[in-house]
């Protein structure tokens, strides 16, 4: 930015970098913070705990939330919401996706198909089990081994419990 002063010592940010490599850009772990506390916000709103991001080149494409109890429709998981709208503007192929929580297996398929090249995610089946929000039944059913996974799915550290985030409300 033009006029910035440089008091200080120059931190993370300023070295340089190799041409394409876009600074100012989050993170991995900060696109999942993003995708955290959207995740949060919906549900203190009453929604169900989770949301998804779509970045293509580090660049924001979607952004969504799990949308079954507004829309008492339980195909409307914020991964396939995000992949409805960001289809609206370019090519899902190549994209990333940023998930509260790992993939169930109707999303997982939705994103295989459409090209999705890797899934961030912060909390895993286990994670998610003791307050009910796993799809580990619906992998034992359908039979689907996650070992080797058919895309990179990454589990990356939260900086949130999953009880903040799956566990009761204060409302409740
Ligand atoms: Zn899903």
């Amino acid at each position: 930015m033009p006029g910035k002063s440089m008091s200080q010592p120059p931190q993370s940010g300023t070295r340089p970098v190799n041409a394409l490599t876009t600074v100012s850009a989050p993170s991995h772990q900060g696109w999942l913070e993003q995708t955290l506390q959207l995740a949060l916000t919906h549900r203190q709103q009453g929604g169900r705990p989770f949301a998804a991001l779509l970045v293509r080149d580090n660049q924001l494409v979607a952004s969504a939330v799990n949308r079954m109890l507004e829309a008492g429709d339980p195909t409307r998981h914020a991964e396939l919401e995000a992949l409805r709208t960001a289809s609206q503007h370019g090519p899902l192929k190549g994209a990333v996706v940023y998930a509260s929580g790992h993939p169930c297996p109707m999303c997982l398929c939705a994103l295989v198909m459409n090209g999705i090249s890797a899934v961030y995610y912060a909390f895993d089946n286990e994670d998610a089990a003791p307050f009910g929000f796993d799809s580990s039944a619906a992998y034992a059913a359908l039979r689907l081994p996650l070992s080797p996974p058919p895309l990179p799915l990454i589990k990356l550290p939260s900086p949130i419990p999953a009880a903040a985030l799956y566990g009761p409300q204060s409302h409740d």
